[in-house]
């Protein structure tokens, strides 16, 4: 169709202000735009909310977006809204004239973009008004969150495609995310019954990020020496516990880096402070829990250090790959000891059988990332279904060609870094 074409390249340089599409979108954009089940698995930063947005706002109707978190949808409608796009947000945060307002301007069609948490979608009179709409297509946003097999699982996420097919059966879905392991990719398709769907997958391969793992042996020690050869540039330090975010912020601190802490539990006043002196290279380091990063795009990162052994590889590969969105080289590095896989599992001590037994499994993960003395590149990309051909060259393991990882060698390790 020569005029939704046409308009599609009209809208995103008017709207977007984007000169070109970027690797798929182009594709992508075109799969929804003819009807069609379509799934996108991309890494973060590489585009995919242009896949739902461009469409959306080029097609009649009103397209809904499924998306986990509050304040990602309030990021994205205020995006669209300073764009000139009618997009709204239907949550728990809206009192009773504002949903009037939201449900009229979907009504009337002049609503191109309805943001909704999955939480709401379920609600009855939610439902009611759904099917009054006339609705383009359903994207779900951050869609890994269906599976009990992802870092993020979110139960309401399940109930998605039985309220679809309430609503209509024939509306087509775009399901979007970063983070799809083989097994998180198969039940997303299950889940949402899109076997029919055209899926676009890229590479995951981050080429211009060096992994590295260290023994964890005296940490603070190892820590300071690793940061202090990156004066004046920007890094994150994770680390598992609020308290031990504020120990290291301020033990970097005393020792001449400019490093401010950021975790759930600070005055929300603070949080943005310190967020903003980050953003603005007032501060270099962040030293942060995982509540730090998400929809954060800062493209000069040069460093990523794990302090304390993460969640899941899915959760480590996100997490670095806040490092050298600018394309030049970045750095991540985890402190590895299997004292945290432990204090990580007793996390887990009051969860279903099922769910300890999975998060056991992604530990496991961990373990033999840190302490294999395979390609790390191959092993994460591995993760994410992706076969590398040869080595990468540009990782700790392909360096140096240290074998496993045993006691004695940590030991060895420890005493020449
Ligand atoms: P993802 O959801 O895949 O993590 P986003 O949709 O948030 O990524 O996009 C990441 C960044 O890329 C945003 O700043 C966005 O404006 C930018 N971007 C997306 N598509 C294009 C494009 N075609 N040209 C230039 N920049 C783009
Ligand atoms: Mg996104």
């Amino acid at each position: 169709d020569i005029k939704i074409e046409n308009k599609l390249k009209q809208n995103l340089k008017e709207v977007f202000g984007f000169d070109k599409f970027r690797g798929e979108q182009d594709k992508i954009i075109h799969s929804v735009v003819s009807g069609q089940n379509t799934f996108v698995i991309m890494p973060t930063g590489a585009g995919k909310s242009l896949c739902y947005q461009l469409p959306a706002i080029t097609l009649d109707g009103t397209a809904v977006v499924i998306s986990p978190l509050i304040a990602l949808m309030k990021n994205q409608v205020d995006q669209m809204v300073a764009f000139g796009i009618n997009a709204q947000f239907l949550n728990s945060t809206l009192n009773k004239s504002e949903m009037t307002r939201v449900k009229k301007d979907v009504l009337s069609g002049e609503c191109k973009l309805l943001y909704i948490a999955p939480e709401s979608l379920t609600k009855e009179d939610n439902l009611i008004f759904l099917k009054k709409a006339k609705l383009s297509f359903v994207a779900v946003d951050e869609a890994h969150c269906i599976s009990e097999w992802g870092h993020d699982f979110r139960p309401e996420y399940r109930k998605i495609r039985s309220i679809i097919e309430s609503i209509d059966i024939n509306l087509p879905i775009i399901a979007l995310t970063a983070t799809a392991t083989p097994k998180v990719q198969m039940d997303i398709k299950k889940n949402l019954d899109m076997d029919d769907s055209t899926l676009f997958k890229t590479s995951f391969n981050r080429a211009n990020l060096y992994y590295e793992v260290r023994p964890k042996i005296n940490p603070k020690k190892q820590l300071i020496q690793f940061v202090s050869q990156y004066k004046g540039k920007g890094g994150i330090v994770y680390c598992l516990s609020r308290k031990k975010v504020e120990e290291i912020a301020s033990l970097l601190a005393v020792n001449g880096v400019k490093a401010l802490p950021y975790h759930a539990g600070l005055d929300p006043d603070v949080r943005v402070k310190n967020q903003d002196a980050f953003l603005k290279g007032d501060c270099d380091v962040v030293c942060a829990t995982i509540a730090f990063g998400m929809g954060i795009d800062k493209p000069d990162v040069r460093f990523v250090v794990h302090y304390d052994a993460p969640k899941s590889l899915e959760g480590y590969y996100q997490e670095t790959g806040r490092a050298g969105r600018d394309g030049l080289d970045g750095t991540c590095l985890m402190f590895y000891a299997y004292d945290d896989i432990l204090k990580l599992e007793k996390f887990n001590k009051d969860k279903t059988v099922v769910e300890r037994e999975n998060a056991k499994a992604l530990l496991m993960e961990i373990v033999s990332y840190s302490t294999l003395g395979v390609c790390r590149r191959r092993q994460l990309l591995g993760y994410f279904g992706e076969y590398m051909d040869k080595d990468c060259g540009f990782c700790d393991n392909c360096k140096h060609k240290t074998r496993s990882f045993t006691v004695k060698d940590e030991v060895t390790l420890a005493l020449n870094t």
